[in-house]
């Protein structure tokens, strides 16, 4: 265990943080003997993977932080059309998602440079392009803190939905994720029905894309559009895109004729966040260091010294603006410690 440990290098936004107690866990013993030392019950804890989904508030964690590093990858059954590949919690997603196109295993291309760890791929259920994490998960393995014992989790009992599973609810600090399973397909099955994505392929004159072309158009998108967190501290998406009911939408869309809205067919609509942010003027804002990205204005950034108490201040501004014209409180994507 290690003292005052900076947190800088450890979360996307930035921030100049500090932890007062500090693990690096790259083994089940690690997490174990982390998990019953004296100072673990009567400290707060934060459970820790790349830092690309969380705020901290203050500059100061006084607490555990257990910072998530097993390792690797290997194929534990390989069938003639799926294979169920287990990953440490630590291994970077995106690495994963490189290794598992090389090998054209299906699943989680459209997935491409989604910052973190695997581990924290199912505590939001990490989605993009039309396809979630949940597409493709199999079961996964986590340690219990109250119990030191490893339970399994298969999709059904990880219950996600949209940018949530049962660990940011009543499962939320109780398990730290250790190994995740996937099961990707073997026979070509691509997602291509995102508009950008069809829209790359036909511009770069690809007729018939394969699992590498897929995933070079989403990293090619994505750069286009989201910043990326070595030049300007960011977590992404900040808020969730809200699910109205159709009457609502109905409603919002009789005032605002250009609303969009994707229809999630049981009389839901999920409403982009982003261009309600965008209508109520915050687009490229700044304020100090704080402020809202200008190509996209869901992603709150962070332009070298902001706090974390002022990067949450706009936030919340945001939220009140949007709520004022719109009557639709939107809720964090992003944890907030
Ligand atoms: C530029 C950018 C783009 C992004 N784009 C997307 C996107 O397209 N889609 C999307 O869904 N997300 C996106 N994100 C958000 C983020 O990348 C994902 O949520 C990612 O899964 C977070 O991984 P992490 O390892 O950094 O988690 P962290 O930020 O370290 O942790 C996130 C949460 O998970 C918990 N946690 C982490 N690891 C474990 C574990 N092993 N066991 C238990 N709890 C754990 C933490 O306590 C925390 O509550 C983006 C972020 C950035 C910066």
């Amino acid at each position: 265990m290690q003292r005052y440990y900076s947190l800088k290098n450890l979360n996307t936004f930035g921030l100049n943080v500090t932890a007062s107690h500090y693990v690096s866990v790259e083994s089940l013993d690690d997490i174990d003997q982390a998990a019953r030392s004296e100072i673990f019950a009567s400290s707060k804890r934060l459970i820790l993977g790349g830092g690309s989904n969380i705020l901290f508030l203050d500059d100061f964690f006084s607490g555990i932080v257990l910072h998530i590093n097993l390792q690797g990858w290997e194929i534990i059954e390989d069938d003639p059309d799926f294979v169920i590949v287990k990953v440490g919690a630590g291994h970077e997603w995106d690495a994963l998602v490189n290794a598992m196109v090389e090998r054209e295993l299906y699943g989680i291309e459209n997935l491409a440079l989604i910052p973190g760890k695997v581990g924290a791929a199912p505590i939001q259920n990490i989605g993009a392009y039309g396809v979630e994490m949940k597409d493709s998960f199999h079961r996964l393995h986590a340690y219990d803190l109250q119990t030191h014992k490893i339970e399994i989790f298969d999709k059904e009992r990880c219950d996600f939905g949209y940018r949530n599973s049962i660990f940011k609810q009543q499962a939320k600090e109780r398990y730290i994720i250790m190994w995740v399973e996937l099961k990707l397909k073997k026979n070509a099955e691509l997602n291509l029905d995102y508009g950008n994505i069809k829209d790359y392929l036909s511009e770069n004159n690809i007729r018939n894309p394969t699992i590498s072309d897929v995933r070079d158009a989403v990293v090619a998108i994505r750069q286009s559009k989201l910043p990326d967190p070595v030049e300007i501290g960011n977590a992404g998406s900040f808020f969730k895109n809200p699910v109205v009911h159709q009457l609502l939408y109905d409603d919002l869309k009789r005032e605002f004729h250009d609303l969009p809205g994707y229809t999630n067919g049981n009389s839901t609509y999920k409403i982009p966040a982003g261009w309600m942010i965008e209508k109520t003027g915050w687009k490229g804002f700044r304020e100090g260091d704080a402020g809202v990205h200008n190509k996209q204005a869901l992603v709150l950034v962070n332009h070298g010294k902001a706090t974390g108490r002022e990067i949450f201040g706009l936030a919340m501004k945001i939220q009140q603006s949007v709520r004022k014209k719109f009557g639709i409180t939107l809720e964090p994507e992003v944890n907030i410690i």
